[in-house]
């Protein structure tokens, strides 16, 4: 067992089985053996790889999408350009470039980041010095100011409850021990308020997963997008409703049993985009797929244009990287998209047909 699987073990001990969000959470952030806490998991040598990280036509178009925004209300001045969850901050780097062009939108905005990994701090100072970013640990700590703000692969990650469905109750799955090794138990059947709606959508036997801590972000986004204008694009993979276990962990770029090394691997549960819809007290539109979004900015014009300076096998990957972002049997349809944004304004652009 990894050490942190150890010390998880010895919780559970002492004070009996874990909910899966309290293991994800341990797993994912323990301040020492935590997997983001100690490490850069992105890109081919990592664990895993995102679409920034795949092509820069993801970040340049998102970029131009939320610039095109600001210049539809009006140009605040001055406004925060912010992301959560930010990585090897190569998606915010390709924004900054893509928008460079846009009058008057560099001047106005001041950049803020919410990350939690300091290692991915780092990464991020150094990819990001000359636009002096302010890093947060919370939504809750962005500024009172017009919003426009991107999350990729951001809610994902954070941790999920799991509850079975029995009779008009729910058994949350939970992870204890069994002959000293971690495992999947149930806890013993209870009504929840929080599921008293999915009595509606679900049947005997069905799994969902609840997300509690997106609801606050949401409603930190909504309200100062609603106050103060702007706009949040939220891409990730997942679905409308949440049904089914997807609590998944990757190593290495493959599939791994989520217990088998705790800390060592990433783990991810789907978004479940009509949760954070009803968390927002703005407007939401989509969920539009990562595909037809990234076409409706332009995605093949714009490949055109780069796959011009290109030959042999650059322009292979290129071609090949550009298939990933956007066809339905790769990223397209299973990543999604959804903006908030101001009752009083359009959508931003690639949200409406
Ligand atoms: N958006 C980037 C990286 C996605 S990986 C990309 O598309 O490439 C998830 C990111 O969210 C990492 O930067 C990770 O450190 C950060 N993160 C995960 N959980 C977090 C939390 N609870 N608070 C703040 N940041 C978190």
């Amino acid at each position: 067992m990894t050490a942190l699987g150890e010390l998880i073990a010895r919780r559970i001990a002492a004070e009996g089985p874990i909910t899966v969000a309290d293991y994800m959470t341990e797993c994912l952030l323990h301040p020492e053996h935590g997997y983001y806490s100690t490490r850069d998991p992105l890109g081919a040598a990592g664990d895993f790889t995102t679409a920034p990280e795949i092509s820069q036509i993801f970040g340049e178009l998102t970029g131009l999408a939320l610039a095109q925004a600001w210049r539809d209300q009006g140009r605040p001045a001055p406004f925060a350009l912010a992301e959560l969850g930010p990585g090897r901050g190569t998606l915010m780097a390709d924004m900054l470039r893509a928008t460079r062009a846009v009058p008057g939108f560099h001047a106005a905005l001041q950049l803020h980041l919410v990350e939690a990994s300091p290692a991915l701090r780092d990464r991020q100072a150094a990819t990001l010095a000359d636009h002096a970013p302010a890093w947060h640990h919370a939504a809750a700590e962005l500024p009172g100011l017009p919003l426009f703000l991107v999350a990729n692969e951001f809610f994902d990650a954070l941790a999920v409850r799991q509850f079975i469905r029995a009779g008009e109750a729910w058994r949350e799955r939970v992870i204890g021990l069994c002959d000293g090794a971690l495992a999947f138990g149930l806890a013993a059947p209870a009504r929840l308020a929080a599921l008293e709606d999915r009595l509606a959508d679900t049947a005997e036997g069905d799994l969902v997963e609840l997300r509690a801590a997106a609801d606050p972000i949401i409603a930190e986004l909504g309200a100062r997008i609603g106050a103060h204008g702007g706009a949040a694009l939220i891409v990730d993979y997942g679905d409308w409703g949440s049904r089914g276990d997807t609590l998944q962990a990757v190593r290495g770029h493959a599939p791994q049993d989520p217990l088998a090394a705790p800390g060592e691997a990433d783990l991810t549960a789907h978004v479940d985009f009509r949760a954070l819809a009803r968390a927002a007290s703005v407007p939401v539109a989509g969920p539009v797929g990562q595909g037809l979004l990234l076409e409706r900015l332009g995605a093949t014009e714009r490949a055109r244009a780069l796959a011009r300076g290109l030959a042999g096998e650059a322009l292979e990957s290129h071609v090949a990287a550009h298939r990933r972002l956007t066809h339905p049997g790769e990223m397209g349809t299973l990543f999604k998209a959804i903006a908030l944004h101001p009752p009083d304004t359009a959508p931003p652009p690639g949200f409406a047909p």
